[in-house]
């Protein structure tokens, strides 16, 4: 497996949860896997196995490799080459990407590649993640193909968010040690650049993305970011498989961040943690505060969650018969848009911005529901938490959402992208509260709900001993 960033070594989105869950989902089957990283600034995991040189565009490298022990059966080996990695970011500084990320990214690939070889027997299979392992389909296919014990590995890649296409001048080609014919409409060429995911999408045997639902998606021009046309090509190759929730670090059972636990058997210390977030946020908790539906956002706040949504109805959620807390960072305008509506309603809405954790876990607890109303969302983690915790989701049925709340059962969908529809989605589901008994059973029905890693690595197992019987 490759990929750029893992829990626990080096994380900045969900890449790193998925990528630090499969493995140790796949050993608990019965598979080994080896994942390889880059050995990041501030990594000191890992008892360093060997050092060799490897050559990209003609420029020599010495790279070592670090190996640390993930679970009984998955290993990570962290790839050395401080030129390259030793830097204050994992993909540049400042907002600005770091110019050479292509030959960064290529090394990586090559890498794990030469790694492999290294073992002397060819793996079953190579499963790349996301643009910066792109190339290495590419090289299995090219660079690899006639290779004492790579020749014929079969790869998967997998696509977490299609909106990062790892774009490069068309000058890279001669220094990414890739033959000149790739660069074309069927190989990693798009429009007149290099995609390093598109060298990811047309090489590998079998492609995924992180929902049924984006997966079909991301085919249309609306979602498919410039690349529904070279999806549509593969797309009888290219399934959806939704990613799971780490169910130790979030169970409502034994969460340390809850004042107490609760399960579907005994919801009783969901109200306790509901009045712990209302003092945490300084609302009211008097027992009419108590009585009155509590709605949880934790969100990055950028575009893609629906925060513009949110923002055209100031004046409308406020008057609702609900009350609000809210946690995100991101974007100045929204998190400006939440602090002034938060000092306007100060009995009614409460906003925290920044990054925390424990208070993610008690909005997850305390809440009644969980507003996600996403402008599209490839899985989403937080509605499945919801799940878990009781807490009813409200969501914009798209991707992951789509896929994981089913209306007026576990929770309430929308479809149009509008403020008028998230209003009327919400006057629903806070209806739905006012009667016990039905709420009681929404709950339950999401309680209910088999998100574990397991039930996913499964579907990776069947894409690999598929590729691996019938390799391209
Ligand atoms: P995305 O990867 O697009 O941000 P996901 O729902 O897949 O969205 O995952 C986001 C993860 O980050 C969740 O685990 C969520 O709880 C967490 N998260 C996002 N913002 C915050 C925050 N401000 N504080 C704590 N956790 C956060």
């Amino acid at each position: 497996m490759i990929g750029s960033e893992a829990l626990p070594f080096a994380k900045t989105g969900g890449l790193a949860d998925v990528l630090g869950a499969l493995p140790p989902a796949l050993g608990r089957l019965g598979w080994d896997a080896t994942l390889v990283l880059p050995r990041y600034r501030g990594v000191r995991d890992g008892v360093f196995v060997d050092r060799i040189p490897i050559s990209v565009g003609g420029q020599p490298a010495k790279v070592g490799f670090f190996e640390a022990r993930v679970s009984d059966r998955a290993t990570a080996i962290l790839v050395d080459a401080p030129d390259l990695f030793d830097r204050d970011g994992l993909y540049g500084s400042e907002h600005v990407d770091y110019p050479d990320n292509p030959r960064r990214f290529a090394l990586l690939a090559r890498a794990a590649l030469e790694w492999a070889a290294l073992r002397g027997t060819r793996p079953t299979v190579v499963h790349a993640h996301d643009w910066q392992s792109g190339l290495a389909p590419v090289y299995l296919k090219t660079l690899y193909a006639g290779h004492p014990v790579l020749s014929g590995t079969p790869s998967v890649f997998t696509i977490h968010n299609l909106a990062y296409q790892g774009l490069f001048s068309a000058d890279w080609m001669p220094r990414l040690d890739v033959p000149a014919s790739v660069f074309s409409q069927e190989g990693l060429e798009f429009w007149g650049q290099i995609s390093f995911l598109k060298g990811g999408i047309n090489a590998a045997e079998a492609i995924t993305t992180v929902s049924p639902r984006y997966a079909e998606e991301t085919q249309t021009p609306e979602f498919g970011c410039g690349f529904d046309g070279v999806l549509r090509r593969r797309a009888a190759d290219l399934v959806g498989i939704l990613n799971g929730v780490d169910v130790d670090e979030w169970d409502p059972q034994r969460d340390p961040y809850l004042p107490a636990h609760y399960s579907a058997a005994d919801l009783a210390g969901k109200a306790v943690a509901k009045s712990e977030l209302l003092l945490r946020f300084g609302l009211a908790r008097d027992p009419s505060a108590m009585k009155r539906p509590l709605i949880g956002m934790i969100s990055r706040m950028v575009d893609q969650k629906g925060l513009d949504l949110v923002a055209a109805l100031a004046d409308r959620l406020p008057v609702l018969p609900a009350s609000f807390v809210v946690l995100g960072a991101g974007e100045p305008k929204y998190q400006d848009f939440w602090r002034r509506l938060a000092a306007r309603f100060p009995d009614r809405i409460g906003a925290r911005i920044g990054f925390d954790e424990p208070l993610a876990h008690l909005i997850e607890g305390g809440a009644d529901m969980f507003l996600m109303p996403s402008r599209f969302e490839p899985c989403g983690l937080n509605q499945m938490y919801s799940l878990r915790y009781g807490t009813v989701p409200v969501v914009r049925g798209v991707g992951g959402l789509f896929d994981t709340v089913r209306e007026g059962a576990t929770g309430f969908v929308f479809d149009q992208y509008t403020p008028e529809a998230l209003l009327e989605t919400l006057r629903r589901a806070l209806a739905a509260f006012g009667n016990p008994s039905k709420w009681r059973e929404l709950q339950l029905e999401g309680m209910k709900q088999d998100h574990s890693w397991d039930r996913s690595a499964r579907e990776y197992v069947t894409i690999y001993e598929k590729v691996s019987r019938n390799p391209g």
